[in-house]
């Protein structure tokens, strides 16, 4: 993966959190051809998973009957690597800011980078990498959600308890702002991994029509599109995927 502090460069979408949400929502980023980008203020990847319990077995990822919590983030890099996601580490983002011309603005502790859409993903910093020490709780000490300032929109998110209400389609209620995994939340919300892996594919999929209104919602099937790369037979698929 490439990686970048700082950027005047416009991405299409930037990710912040590099949990199980995050890297699966840079591989469907990459499948729709988007510019990604993720931020993340830890020093690895992997979210929760990675820094609080890499070394336990995980038994509910769908197509997996158990797997260590390190070699699920090995695999989440490897499926979003194939669409060369920029990887900003150690960067904390503070503030988000609109700018003139409908881009927003990521302001962090090391830099400012420069989007089309940003996908919230996480709650704060798990709290076994904030310090806290290596407990069970995901997230601790750390600056959550609230603390992330909104500039330049008339209204800002609305939370209930630590996260930020969605809609169907994973708007937060500011346009061009989404959420998805820990940070999401809806009548029935359950935080696991399996939901955060929809969710970050229903989240880009609408951005998509945010970033073109022309766009489809629906990406087309990455099988097809592995039978299109191959040779195979054609099956119409594709005039849905581009964008
Ligand atoms: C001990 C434990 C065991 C669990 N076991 C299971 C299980 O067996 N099965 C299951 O399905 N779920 C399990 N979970 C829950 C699961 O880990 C979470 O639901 C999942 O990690 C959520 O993924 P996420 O990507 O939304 O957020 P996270 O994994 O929390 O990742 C979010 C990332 O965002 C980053 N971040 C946050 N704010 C900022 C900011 N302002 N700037 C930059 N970066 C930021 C954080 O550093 C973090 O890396 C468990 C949780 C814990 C704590």
């Amino acid at each position: 993966m490439a990686s970048t502090e700082t950027s005047a460069e416009l991405f299409d979408i930037t990710i912040l959190g590099a949990g199980p949400a995050g890297l699966f929502a840079a591989y469907y980023s990459g499948f729709r051809t988007f510019r990604v980008k993720i931020i993340d203020a830890l020093p690895a990847l992997g979210g929760q998973v990675g820094t609080v319990y890499g070394e336990r077995e995980i038994l509910d990822v769908p197509g997996y009957p158990r797997i260590m919590g390190r070699e699920l983030v090995e695999q989440l890099q490897a499926q979003a690597d194939q669409h060369h996601p920029t990887i900003c580490l150690g960067e904390r983002a503070h503030t988000l800011r609109r700018e003139t011309d409908g881009s927003i603005r990521i302001i962090t502790d090391r830099g400012e980078h420069h989007t089309r859409v940003v996908l919230l993903t996480g709650l704060g910093v798990p709290a076994a990498a904030a310090g806290a020490g290596p407990g069970l709780d995901g997230h601790g000490a750390q600056p959550g959600l609230k603390a992330l300032r909104l500039e330049g929109v008339p209204a800002g998110f609305t939370f209930d308890g630590d996260a930020i209400r969605v809609t169907t389609r994973m708007e937060t209620g500011v346009p061009g702002i989404y959420a998805a995994g820990d940070a999401a939340t809806y009548p029935g919300k359950l935080r696991l991994i399996a939901v955060s892996f929809s969710e970050a594919c229903t989240a880009v999929n609408n951005a998509a029509t945010y970033i073109n209104p022309k766009a489809s919602v629906f990406p087309g099937h990455s099988s097809t599109k592995v039978e299109q790369a191959t040779g195979g037979a054609m099956t119409g698929g594709e005039a849905e995927v581009k964008l």
